[in-house]
């Protein structure tokens, strides 16, 4: 098993939901955490639990879709922790709408966050990787990354370019530069994502989804990540497509 005390970690997304039990698990396995998203408060909190509990935690105010936010908190990172190990392009939105509503402001915002913010992070942080000739990404598309659903067009569109992009990243990095990397592709996951839904039809549809199943929770896919990151260093656990088992579609 790949030993990860004193490893340092890169969670975007990390003030809530997927990012933040990420943020909680790799803490516990002894990583140090750098934990970066927007809302300062929810990672101040976040930090204070996860170093009350022995874990050490760094906040980064980042905008993903800000190159220079990014940079700034890379920097501060690798200031202060002479290195990133691991970095979690976790960050990402879905506010749905059918696309005849033409939300088209909501469309460049996932293209910004769910792409753009990818790219930035990966851009900001490989160098280093490549350095050391050492690293992992992980980028969390989703099952919108893997089918098509109505109503969730453009959502699904930055998925598949974010499956896209792993595999690609996956086969230039892998040998070449002895970095892994490893797609998530979550189902139904009990977190706020929802909540940034505008149209309040689709939101209540999304929402009775949760008496049709028992949704995963952000810690059953923290669950999977430390699973990868602990596979033997000639592993690359490529694509993880976890789903609730009441999940039938
Ligand atoms: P949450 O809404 O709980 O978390 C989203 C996170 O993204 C927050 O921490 C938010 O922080 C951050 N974020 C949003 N915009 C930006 C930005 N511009 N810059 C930096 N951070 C930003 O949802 P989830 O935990 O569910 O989402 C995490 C990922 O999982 C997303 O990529 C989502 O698409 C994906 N996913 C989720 C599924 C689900 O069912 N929940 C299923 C499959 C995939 P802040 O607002 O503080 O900046």
């Amino acid at each position: 098993m790949t030993n990860l005390e004193g490893k340092v970690a890169l969670i975007t997304g990390a003030s809530s939901g997927i990012g933040a039990a990420t943020a909680r698990k790799l803490a516990k396995a002894g990583i140090i955490v750098g934990i970066a998203a927007r809302r300062l408060d929810r990672l101040t909190g976040l930090k204070n639990e996860i170093e009350a509990d022995g874990g050490t935690a760094m906040v980064l105010e980042m905008d993903v879709a800000d190159a220079r936010s990014v940079n700034s908190g890379v920097t501060s990172l690798i200031e202060k922790h002479r290195t990133i190990d691991i970095l979690f392009n976790n960050a990402g939105l879905m506010p749905l709408s059918d696309i005849d509503a033409f939300n088209t402001d909501e469309w460049h915002q996932m293209v910004d966050v769910n792409i753009k913010g990818v790219l930035n992070t990966t851009a900001a942080v490989l160098p280093h990787m490549i350095g050391q000739k050492s690293g992992h990404v992980f980028n969390t598309s989703s099952i919108a990354g893997r089918k098509v659903f109505k109503g969730l067009t453009v959502y699904c569109a930055t998925k598949h370019a974010i499956t896209a992009f792993s595999d690609g990243l996956r086969m230039e990095m892998g040998k070449k530069h002895n970095i892994r990397v490893t797609c998530i592709q979550p189902g139904a996951v009990a977190t706020e994502l929802y909540e940034h839904i505008s149209d309040p039809a689709v939101r209540q549809q999304m929402e009775d989804l949760r008496k049709e199943m028992t949704f995963l929770e952000g810690d059953d896919i923290a669950g999977t990540v430390l699973y990868a990151l602990q596979a033997p260093g000639h592993v690359d656990l490529a694509e993880m497509f976890i789903m609730p088992t009441r999940q039938d579609w």
